[in-house]
C-alpha cells in the first residue's frame, strides 16, 4: 500500500484549502526557481527516466512526448503547451478532483513542463460542465499571477510565462487532443487527421504538447523526489503513483491515489470497502473508463492494475477510472447504455462512426430485449470490427471496444435472452 509519505495528492479529498497560501504549505511552489535551473533538456530528461506515461488514458510516455518539441523555431512558430481538462470519459473523475482541491500542483507543473518544451504559454481547457472548478482555477491562476510566480519572470526563474483557462462548451469530442486544438481556436470541435501530430502542427499550426491534468500534476513532485522514486512504484513500463476512480457496486466509492500496479482485490479492499454483497457477489469489472472492455469477476481478481497487466486481459488501464458491477447488473443494458452515450457523442465526420455507433446501439437494444436472431451476435461482432481501426479519432474503437468485451465474455446472456424470448413468442402462438 503506497505509504502517506508517498502521496503526491496530499489534499485529493480538499480536507484543507486550495488556496495558494495552504498549497504553500503542502510543499508547492517551493524554490520552483530551483527546478527550473535544472534546465530545460535535464528536465525532460528526468521524466523520461521517472517511466511516467500520460495520465490521460493513453499512456504514452510523456517525457518522450515532451522531447518531440523542437529546441529552436526556425519559422517563427512558438511552441504552446496544451493541457486537457476536458475529463469526459464515463467513470473518470480524478481531474476534476486535482482541479478541485489541489489546482496549485497543476498551475506549478504547468509552469515547469511549459519551460522544459520551451513554450511561452499554456492553455487549461476545461470541461464546459466543471462550472465550480473552472471558478477554482480562474481564481488560482490569478493568485499565481499575483504572487509572480506566473507571468513576467515566472517564479523568479527570469523565464517569462503565462497561463489562460479556456472553458469548453460540454461536447465529449472535445477531450480528443486534435477537436480539442480546433474548439481552442475557436472552430467546430472534430478531429483532425493523425499524423501530423499536435507536436509537428497543433495549436494555431504551431508545435503543441497536449498533456492530461493529472500527468502535467505530478511533474513538480518527480522534479523535488526524483526519477527513482517515482520509478520506484509499479513494475517494468508500469511505473509512478496513480489516482484510481472506483466507482459502482462498492461498499465505499471513493478516488484514491495508490502505487501502479496495485492488485484488483487490495485495490478494492484497502479503498472501497470490498464489492457490496462480498467477493462473491462480484459480475464484472469496466477497469479504465467506458472506452474499454470489461473483464469479468474470475480474471481480474489477482490482475495487477497497470498498462500491461489489463492490456493482458484484453482490456487496459485506461484513465484508472475502475466501475464495478456486481451480479444484479444487467451487463446487456449496462453496455447498450455506452453504446448509446457515443452514439450521442460522436462528431459525424467520419461514416464508420457516425452510421455504425447508431448501428450498434440499435441491435444493442434489440440484444437486450432479446428481440434478435441469433447469428446477429456475430454480425455486430464483425460491424465492430469494421469500425475499429478505420475511423479518425479513437472514438469508433471506443465504441467498438466495449461492445466486443460483452460478446467476449459473455455471449451465453445474449444467446439466453433471444432462446427465452423466442420460446415467449412459440407459446403465445400455440
Ligand atoms: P493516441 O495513442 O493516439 O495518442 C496519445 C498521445 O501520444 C497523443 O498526445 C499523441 O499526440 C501522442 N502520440 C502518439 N503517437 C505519436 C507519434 N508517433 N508522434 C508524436 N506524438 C504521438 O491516443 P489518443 O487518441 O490521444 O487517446 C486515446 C485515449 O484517450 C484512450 O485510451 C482513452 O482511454 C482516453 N480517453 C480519455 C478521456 C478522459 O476523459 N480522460 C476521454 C476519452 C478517451
Ligand atoms: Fe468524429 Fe467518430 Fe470520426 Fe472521431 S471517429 S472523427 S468522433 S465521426
Amino acid at each position: 500500500m503506497l505509504a502517506d509519505k508517498d502521496r503526491i495528492f496530499t489534499n485529493v479529498y480538499g480536507f484543507q484549502p486550495w488556496n495558494l497560501k495552504a498549497a504553500q504549505k503542502r510543499g508547492d511552489w517551493d524554490d520552483t526557481r530551483a527546478l527550473m535551473a535544472l534546465g530545460q533538456d535535464q528536465i525532460i530528461e528526468i521524466i523520461k527516466e521517472s517511466g511516467l506515461r500520460g495520465r490521460g488514458g493513453a499512456g504514452f510516455p510523456t517525457g518522450m512526448k515532451w522531447s518531440f518539441m523542437p529546441k529552436e523555431s526556425k519559422d517563427g512558430r512558438p511552441n504552446f503547451l496544451v493541457i486537457n481538462a476536458d475529463e469526459s470519459e464515463p467513470g473518470s473523475c480524478k481531474d476534476r478532483e486535482i482541479i478541485r482541491h489541489d489546482p496549485h500542483k497543476l498551475i506549478e507543473g504547468a509552469l515547469i513542463a511549459g519551460f522544459a518544451m520551451r513554450a511561452r504559454a499554456a492553455y487549461i481547457y476545461i470541461r464546459g460542465e466543471f462550472i465550480r472548478e473552472a471558478e477554482t482555477l480562474f481564481a488560482a491562476v490569478q493568485e499565481a499571477y499575483d504572487a509572480g510566480l506566473l507571468g513576467k519572470n515566472a517564479a523568479g526563474s527570469g523565464y517569462d510565462f503565462d497561463v489562460f483557462v479556456h472553458r469548453g462548451a460540454g461536447a465529449y469530442i472535445c477531450g480528443e487532443e486534435t477537436a480539442l486544438l480546433e474548439s481552442l481556436e475557436g472552430k467546430k470541435g472534430q478531429p483532425r487527421l493523425k499524423p501530423p501530430f499536435p507536436a509537428g502542427a497543433g495549436l494555431y499550426g504551431c508545435p503543441t504538447t497536449v498533456n492530461n491534468v493529472e500527468s502535467i500534476a505530478v511533474t513538480p513532485t518527480i522534479l523535488r523526489r526524483g526519477a527513482a522514486w517515482f520509478k520506484g512504484f509499479g513494475r517494468e513500463n508500469n511505473h509512478g503513483t496513480k489516482l484510481f476512480q472506483i466507482s459502482g457496486h462498492v461498499n465505499k466509492p471513493c478516488v484514491v491515489e495508490e502505487a501502479m500496479s496495485i492488485p484488483f482485490r487490495e485495490l478494492i479492499d484497502r479503498h472501497a470497502g470490498g464489492i457490496r454483497g462480498g467477493w462473491d457477489n462480484l459480475l464484472a469489472v469496466i477497469p479504465g473508463g467506458s472506452s474499454v472492455p470489461l473483464v469479468p469477476a474470475a480474471q481480474i481478481m489477482d490482475a495487477p492494475m497497470d498498462f500491461d497487466g489489463l492490456r493482458a486481459l484484453g482490456s487496459g488501464l485506461g484513465t484508472a477510472a475502475v466501475i464495478v458491477m456486481d451480479k444484479s447488473t444487467d451487463i446487456v443494458r449496462a453496455i447498450s447504455r455506452i453504446s448509446y452515450f457515443y452514439k450521442h457523442e460522436s462528431c459525424g465526420q467520419c461514416t464508420p462512426c457516425r452510421e455504425g455507433t447508431g448501428w450498434m446501439w440499435r441491435v444493442m437494444e434489440r440484444l437486450r430485449e432479446g428481440n434478435a436472431e441469433i447469428g446477429e451476435i456475430d454480425t455486430l461482432l464483425d460491424v465492430t470490427k469494421q469500425i475499429e481501426g478505420h475511423t479518425i479519432c479513437a472514438l469508433g474503437d471506443a465504441a467498438a471496444w466495449p461492445i466486443q468485451g460483452l460478446i467476449r465474455h459473455f455471449r451465453p446472456e445474449l444467446e439466453r435472452r433471444i432462446i427465452e424470448k423466442q420460446g415467449d413468442q412459440l407459446e403465445a402462438a400455440e
